[in-house]
C-alpha cells in the first residue's frame, strides 16, 4: 500500500510544474499518465540525433520574465526565433503578416501603401465590432490576406467555418507594418536545447511516476496496474474534464491532429522548421522540418506532415474548440469540479483553455500559490 498526498493526473507540463512544486514543500506526489511516456504533448523524442516535436511544433515564448526565469531552471533555450513561411498555390509569404508578406503580395514597398491596400479592402465590409475569426481576419487585414492566408488553414485546422469560430483565435497572430518575421511579440523565445522531454524529467526527479496507468481504472479499482493499492487525499487533474465526469452534461468538442513523420535521406528538405500551407486543397496544414528548431546539421532530416481532424475517443485530444456552444458547456462542468471538493482541474484539457506552454507554466504556478499560500 501507498500513500500520497497527491495523485497528479498526467505528466504533462501543468502536472509535472504542480508536482514539482509540492514536492518542494515537502508533500509526496503520484504522477500517472496513460501514455507510453512522460511530457504530454511537449514530448520530444531523439531519432538519428534530431529532437523530434512528436505532438507539433512547440516554441516557447513569454513576456513573462517570471516564467521565462522558471522554465530556465530545467534547461537552456536556444535563440530559435519561429519565423515560418506560407505557400498559397504556387506563391511563397513569409508570416506573420507584416511588410514582408505585404511586399509580396502587393508589389509595394512601404508601411503607407500597405495600410492604403487594406483599408481599402477593409471599406468593403464595414466590421465595427468583429463577431467571428472571419470578420476579426478581414477587418484586421482585407480580402487578399484573409483569403490566401488565413481561410483555408484555419478551415482546415478547426474543420469549421471562419464564421463560426471565435475571433480571439486570429488575435494570437501579431499584424505588423514592418519588416519582421518573428512570428510572436514577445520579448522571450526560445527551444530547450536537448528537447523539452528534459525539461519535465528534470522536474519530476525523485518523484514516483507511473506511464501506461490510467487514472479511471485507478479510481474503480484503488490499485495500479501492477496490484500496487494507492491511497492519496488529493487529485490534480489534468485530462479532460468531461471525461472526468462520463461527459454527463454532453461531450464538449476537441480538435486532434495526425503526423506523417518520415526520415528524408538530405540534410534540408524545406529550410525552415514550419511552413504552412494555406490552401484548404492541400489536405495537410503544415509540414515541420525538426531539425530547424535547434540549426541541426545532421546528414539526413526528420518532416512530420500535420493533418487536423475531430477528435473522438481513442485519439489524443490538442485544442478545445472554444466557441460559445461549448464554452457554456464547459461551464457547467466547471460548476460541477467546484463541487468536487478533493479535485483541482487543470492544463488545456482540465480548464478547457487554449493556453501555449507559458500561460500552462503560470497556471500551474498561480494553482500551486492557491493551494499552498
Ligand atoms: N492562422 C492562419 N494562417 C496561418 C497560420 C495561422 O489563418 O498560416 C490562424 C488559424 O486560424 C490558426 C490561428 O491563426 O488557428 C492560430 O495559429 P497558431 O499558429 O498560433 O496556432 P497553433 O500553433 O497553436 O496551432
Amino acid at each position: 500500500m501507498m500513500k500520497y498526498d497527491y495523485l497528479v493526473v498526467g505528466a504533462g507540463l501543468f502536472g509535472a510544474t504542480f508536482a514539482y512544486e509540492a514536492k518542494k514543500r515537502g508533500k509526496t506526489c503520484l504522477v500517472i499518465d496513460r501514455r507510453d511516456h512522460i511530457a504530454g504533448n511537449v514530448y520530444t523524442k531523439e531519432v538519428s540525433g534530431i529532437n523530434v516535436h512528436v505532438y507539433g511544433a512547440h516554441i516557447f515564448h513569454t513576456s513573462d520574465k517570471a516564467i521565462w526565469d522558471y522554465v530556465g531552471q530545467f534547461a537552456e533555450f536556444n535563440n530559435y526565433i519561429n519565423s515560418p513561411m506560407a505557400v498559397y498555390k504556387d506563391e511563397l509569404y513569409n508570416l506573420p503578416f507584416n511588410m514582408n508578406t505585404f511586399s509580396k503580395m502587393w508589389g509595394i514597398k512601404t508601411p503607407a501603401e500597405a495600410k492604403d491596400i487594406i483599408d481599402k479592402q477593409k471599406a468593403e465590409y464595414s466590421i465595427d465590432e468583429p463577431k467571428n475569426l472571419e470578420e476579426q481576419a478581414l477587418s484586421l487585414a482585407g480580402k487578399d490576406v484573409y483569403e490566401k492566408l488565413i481561410k483555408g488553414y484555419t478551415q482546415k485546422q478547426w474543420g469549421r467555418k471562419c464564421t463560426e469560430l471565435p475571433a480571439f483565435i486570429i488575435k494570437r497572430l501579431p499584424m505588423r507594418f514592418r519588416y519582421d518575421n518573428n512570428y510572436f511579440n514577445d520579448r522571450y523565445q526560445g527551444i530547450p536545447m536537448g528537447g523539452y522531454t528534459k525539461i519535465v524529467e528534470k522536474m519530476l526527479d525523485g518523484i514516483d511516476v507511473k506511464v501506461n496507468e490510467d487514472f479511471f481504472d485507478l479510481k474503480k479499482s484503488g490499485k495500479l496496474s501492477d496490484g500496487t493499492e494507492v491511497e492519496y487525499d488529493r487529485i490534480l487533474f489534468t485530462g479532460q474534464i468531461d471525461e472526468y465526469f462520463e461527459s454527463k452534461f454532453g461531450p464538449l468538442e476537441y480538435r486532434s491532429v495526425r503526423f506523417e513523420t518520415e526520415e528524408l535521406d538530405t540534410d534540408n528538405y524545406q529550410g525552415n522548421a514550419v511552413v504552412n500551407y494555406t490552401e484548404y486543397e492541400v489536405p495537410y496544414t503544415r509540414i515541420i522540418e525538426h531539425k530547424h528548431f535547434e540549426f541541426g546539421e545532421q546528414p539526413t532530416t526528420i518532416i512530420s506532415r500535420e493533418y487536423s481532424s475531430e477528435w473522438k475517443p481513442g485519439v489524443e485530444p490538442y485544442y478545445p474548440v472554444n466557441n460559445d456552444k461549448n464554452n457554456a458547456l464547459y461551464e457547467k462542468y466547471a460548476a460541477e469540479a467546484k463541487r468536487e471538493g478533493n479535485v483541482i482541474f487543470g492544463g488545456r484539457l482540465g480548464q478547457y483553455k487554449y493556453y501555449d506552454m507559458d500561460k500552462v507554466v503560470a497556471a500551474a504556478l498561480d494553482c500551486v500559490r492557491e493551494e499552498f499560500e
